[in-house]
């Protein structure tokens, strides 16, 4: 028989029950529209370790910043191949510089996975904002080893993860530095899956997968899966708050008081010059001395911020999302294996005969239109 780790419809899919059970009880499913954390009774040991380091079971406390900046990295290369302001990227390449190790999320093998970099040109895989939940699977028992090595490690990962990875190094955790994003939900990779291969694209194949426009690829083959002006569908949906899993609609973290040392986000409702907002301007929360510690010397330019303004806008910083319409329909159908293109046509008719229309006009050369801000979308490189 098998149990759950959470109750229903709250796993986030963090990994560490699957990554601390030494019994190799624990398997996380994805449901497409919640994920789900499985003990099979016959493996089990009942050491109720699982739930020991669950966040749902174990919540760590969350705490209000410091102080709160705006701002971006003073090498432009690293702000520009960034997603917002490139301050993940400067304040990762700082930590490796002094010698510690780094873990955050990457593509690989068709999957967003989690890796360990101590060297800068490994950690450029790390840049970007990758809209899609990525497994963590591992990383908590490496991050944990090199802790035990006395070595200092930064993770740098979406709020619950970075709360999974407190509760798993909890009593070891002195030289474990974390940063979370600001998060809206993720959707299960099955959802990106479902997308992608409608695009003809088998993510298993693919060097990359970008989901904010960066302007010339660096180092490879880019191929736009919709012509500029026109939003792709996962897109839409994943701003549109429809295809996140259950739990990211009751997200603890969706707050001011944060789970990490460091919160990295968008300043969207910056007043800072429109020149400065379409090069990307990062949003920094500081909750802690050591939070402080990664950002003196990473080579940030950090300026005030009215945080009300940001907040208005970036309302993840007070409540969770709230579901999308059609969002039940639409995640059942692509776990039932049907078309995203017709579910989309179904949810939303008026935009999708616009959008076929602007791509008719496009496919004879008369429809053009260049957004003025980073666009998001998703890009694949193959
Ligand atoms: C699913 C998701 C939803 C988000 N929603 C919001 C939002 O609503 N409001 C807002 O202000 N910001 C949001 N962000 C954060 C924003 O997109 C940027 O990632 C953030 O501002 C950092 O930008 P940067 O230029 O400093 O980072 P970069 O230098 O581009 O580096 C990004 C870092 O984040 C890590 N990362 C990226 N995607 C993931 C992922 N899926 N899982 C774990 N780690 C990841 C990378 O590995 C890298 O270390 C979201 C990010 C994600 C992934």
């Amino acid at each position: 028989m098998d149990l759950s780790v959470c109750p229903e419809n709250k796993c986030t899919g963090c990994m560490a029950c699957a990554d601390i059970c030494p019994a190799g009880a624990v398997t996380v499913e994805d449901m497409v529209l919640c994920m789900e954390a499985r003990i099979d009774e016959a493996q089990c040991l009942h050491c109720d370790l699982c739930r020991k380091v669950c966040q749902n079971h174990q919540p760590p406390a969350l705490k209000s910043p410091l102080f709160w900046k705006q701002g971006w990295a003073e090498d432009v290369c690293v702000r520009a191949g960034s997603s917002s302001g490139g301050s993940a990227a400067a304040i990762t390449s700082r930590f490796i510089g002094d010698g510690g190790y780094v873990c955050s999320c990457v593509f690989r093998g068709g999957k967003f996975v989690f890796d360990v970099a101590s060297s800068a040109d490994k950690a450029g895989a790390f840049k970007g904002s990758k809209y899609v939940k990525s497994s963590p699977a591992g990383a908590y028992r490496k991050v944990k080893d090199l802790l035990a090595r006395g070595e200092k490690v930064l993770f740098i990962a979406l709020p619950c993860q970075a709360a999974a990875m407190k509760n798993y190094c909890r009593g070891c955790d002195e030289n474990l530095y974390l940063v979370d994003l600001v998060c809206h939900g993720s959707p299960s990779p099955r959802v990106l899956g479902s997308f992608l291969k409608e695009k003809g694209a088998d993510p298993e194949v693919l060097k990359d997968i970008t989901f904010r426009a960066v302007d010339d690829y660096p180092g490879g083959e880019e191929i736009k899966l919709v012509p500029d002006g026109i939003e792709d569908y996962y897109t839409r949906l994943f701003m549109d708050a429809v295809t996140y899993t259950e739990n990211c609609y009751e997200c603890r973290y969706a707050a001011f008081e944060r789970v990490s040392d460091l919160t990295l986000g968008d300043a969207w409702g910056s007043d800072l010059p429109v020149e400065e907002r379409k090069k990307g301007i990062s949003l920094v929360l500081c909750m802690t001395p050591k939070g402080q510690e990664l950002l003196d010397g990473a080579g940030l330019f950090l300026t005030d911020v009215d945080i009300d303004k940001v907040k208005k806008i970036n309302k993840q910083l007070c409540h969770p999302a709230v579901k999308g319409a059609g969002r039940e329909a639409l995640l059942k159908g692509i776990a039932q294996g049907k078309r995203f293109d017709s579910m989309f046509r179904k949810l939303h008719p008026s935009q999708y005969c616009k959008d076929r229309g602007k791509m008719l006009l496009h496919a004879a050369g008369l429809y053009k239109r260049e957004g003025l801000f980073r666009r998001f979308r998703v890009r694949i490189v193959k």
